[in-house]
């Protein structure tokens, strides 16, 4: 990709003007190859974006001791999961890497050191979500690892130090789910979320509606539902890049706003 100029012209926007951002909740890998109500949300997504020149992906499913990009040209489709059909398992995402917006990235972002990597790819958070926006695997993605080791407070700032790409032609992608609770997934409940699901999706969305950064950064001070509701931080730590990268101006939507399976939100967000 080249990072100056772009005129990928998709209807009357160009790639050029500033690129929406997008938080999906992905669900279940299954829906990689399911036609239903979200990935037909996410192909949604994809239909009235700009076609982007790169994606730049941050996904639940890759955590590391420090913040990394994928600097490969060709990333290896990762099935990161057990248990599924082999249909599932048959599935490649051949989308080129980045190495430049790899390096872009890395240069971009000040206040903390983000190395190279070569050996990872693209896991299902990635993949299962953005093969139903560009089917076709023409838009080069690298993704960025999350670092296990850091507070919310850090994922927050890093994502908003990643703004001067969206003037770029890049589309940022924060793949996880707001509400993510393996443990407490209610077989009885296929369409409906329990209670405390429900109470801490409204509670999300109200916030994120808002613009209240502040108290989604500080989730861990909102009370017992947000605590089941987040167990642990990797799920929801991609919505807080996502966040970071909304302008004072711009208008914020949400899309597939549903829970499932009594613990899992599948809510999206699109900035812009
Ligand atoms: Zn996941």
């Amino acid at each position: 990709m080249k990072l100056n100029q772009l005129e990928t012209v998709t209807g009357n926007l160009k790639s050029t003007d500033t690129m929406p951002v997008l938080f999906l909740g992905h669900g279940s890998p299954m829906n990689a190859i399911e036609q239903n109500e979200f990935s037909r949300g996410w192909q949604e997504a994809g239909r009235t974006i700009p076609k982007p020149a790169a994606i730049l992906c941050i996904s639940a499913h890759w955590e590391t001791r420090g913040t990394l990009v994928t600097a490969m040209e060709k990333p290896q489709t990762i099935h990161d999961f057990g248990g599924f059909p082999q249909e599932l398992y048959n599935v490649q995402y051949p989308a080129p890497g980045d190495p430049e917006l790899a390096k872009e990235t890395s240069e971009t972002i000040s206040t903390a050191k983000v190395g190279f990597d070569y050996s990872w790819g693209l896991d299902h958070g990635a993949w299962s979500v953005i093969k139903h926006l560009y089917p076709a695997a023409d838009v080069p993605v690298v993704q960025m690892s999350l670092d296990y080791t850091r507070e919310p407070e850090y994922h927050y700032e890093l994502g908003g130090q990643l703004k001067a790409l969206r003037n770029k032609g890049v589309l940022i992608i924060g793949s996880g789910n707001m509400v993510h609770n393996l443990r407490m997934i209610d077989w009885n409940k296929p369409e409906s979320g329990s209670d405390w699901a429900v109470e801490a999706s409204a509670l999300f969305r109200k916030l994120i509606l808002s613009g209240d950064h502040k108290n989604l950064v500080d989730y861990n001070k909102l009370g017992r539902a947000v605590q089941l509701s987040v167990p642990t931080p990797e799920h929801y730590l991609p919505l807080l890049y996502t966040l970071a990268l909304k302008n004072a101006n711009e208008g914020v939507s949400l899309f597939n706003g549903k829970e499932i399976m009594g613990s899992l939100s599948m809510t999206s967000v699109r900035i812009g």
